[in-house]
């Protein structure tokens, strides 16, 4: 009955234009071709800050504030059918631009909340928008991990900080599960987050990975930026 319900509302539920206000989507397309500018910038591995990571893909620029109201409509209201919305124009994002790697599959990892706060909050909105990435791929190729990646201490959020508090904030947050495998040898690996705005937390999660030796790891988000 929980599915059944969760159905009515999904497909009941009056969705408001966050662009607009208009009762559509929440970003409908009128909104979505003046406010989103999706990217997928290639990563150059020489340079010095992006070991590890190979691409980033985003939907938009933090800084629009549509894209805003986006991000914080994700993290506190309508979570779930946000999630649906963004993921699927991500998973559009990534068919164009890695196409290879849609078809020859990947874990998509979200980027993990500690537990006290996923306590408060009562979800994690990377898992919710790695779900709906996953869904939108009918071939299924991507499929959620969510236990390899874990978060081993609580930190203060990271947009109340300056750049170079930022990475000495999420230095060490991140561990590999004792329970994953030993290796990820020759897995590709999507981690997931809402922002990415210096990189450091993408970049911390990625480190820590490498040492089950993934073949490449690519990053999502929903906006670039502060
Ligand atoms: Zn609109």
């Amino acid at each position: 009955m929980v599915s059944l319900s969760n159905h009515i509302l999904d497909t009941f539920f009056p969705r408001q234009c966050v662009g607009c206000k208009r009762y559509d989507q929440f970003l409908c397309v009128h909104c979505r071709m003046n406010n989103l500018e999706p990217e997928h910038l290639p990563i150059d591995q020489s340079e010095k800050n992006s070991v590890h990571i190979s691409s980033i893909t985003t939907l938009g620029e933090y800084r629009n504030p549509v894209v805003q109201r986006l991000v914080k409509e994700l993290k506190f209201h309508h979570a779930a059918l946000v999630a649906q919305e963004l993921g699927s124009l991500l998973a559009d994002v990534l068919k164009q631009s890695l196409p290879a790697m849609i078809e020859s599959g990947a874990l998509l990892m979200p980027i993990p909340l500690h537990s006290r706060r996923k306590r408060e909050r009562g979800f994690n909105q990377a898992a919710l928008l790695a779900h709906a990435i996953e869904k939108a791929l009918p071939e299924h190729t991507l499929v959620v991990n969510e236990d390899m990646l874990i978060r081993t201490k609580h930190t203060v959020s990271q947009t109340t900080l300056e750049d170079e508090q930022r990475q000495k904030n999420v230095s060490g947050v991140f561990a590999v599960s004792k329970k994953s495998l030993p290796s990820l040898s020759g897995a590709t690996i999507i981690l997931v987050d809402d922002v990415i705005t210096t990189g450091a937390t993408i970049q911390e999660a990625a480190g820590v990975l490498a040492a089950l030796q993934p073949r490449i790891i690519h990053t999502v988000a929903i906006a670039r930026g502060r």
